[in-house]
């Protein structure tokens, strides 16, 4: 089930791991280094999900891109994971309001990344159910 996942991160050791986690499970990484660039992948490559760090080099910052891909009517649909060194419940209501999907914090922990996008990527279990009952009417 290979996915293709923007991080957009100014950290090239942060890049790095998240790359190595990615390739681990099967997905590809798309890098942007700050949000021009962030936003110039996504608009032309529409990931399956992407990693917003929050804070960023140059005029926008990782909230404001978030703002601008939720009301961006191809984009808005693509979860948005932060991954931030801003620990505080402010920084996370601040990101929930923005349009984050879901807010984790730096120091990377890696199980709990590969933890958060198996829950986005996992298949919809009331779909599933509906499958089987069609299947089984059809026997
Ligand atoms: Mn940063």
């Amino acid at each position: 089930m290979c996915k293709r996942i923007l991080y957009v991160e100014d950290n090239p050791r942060n890049m790095l791991l998240v790359q190595r986690i990615l390739e681990a499970e099967g997905h590809e990484l798309l890098p942007a280094v700050d949000g021009e660039s962030g936003w110039e992948t996504a608009v032309t490559h529409h990931p399956d999900l992407i990693l917003m760090d929050l804070r960023l080099p140059g005029e926008i910052s990782g909230f404001e891109l978030t703002r601008r891909l939720k009301q961006h009517p191809d984009l808005r649909h693509i979860p948005i994971i932060a991954l931030t060194a801003y620990g505080s419940g402010e920084a996370e209501d601040k990101a929930r309001a923005a349009g984050c999907d879901a807010f984790l914090t730096k120091p990377a922990d890696i199980r709990q990344i590969r933890a958060t996008l198996r829950q986005f990527f996992a298949p919809e279990p009331a779909q599933n159910e509906v499958t089987a009952v069609h299947h089984y009417a059809f026997i």
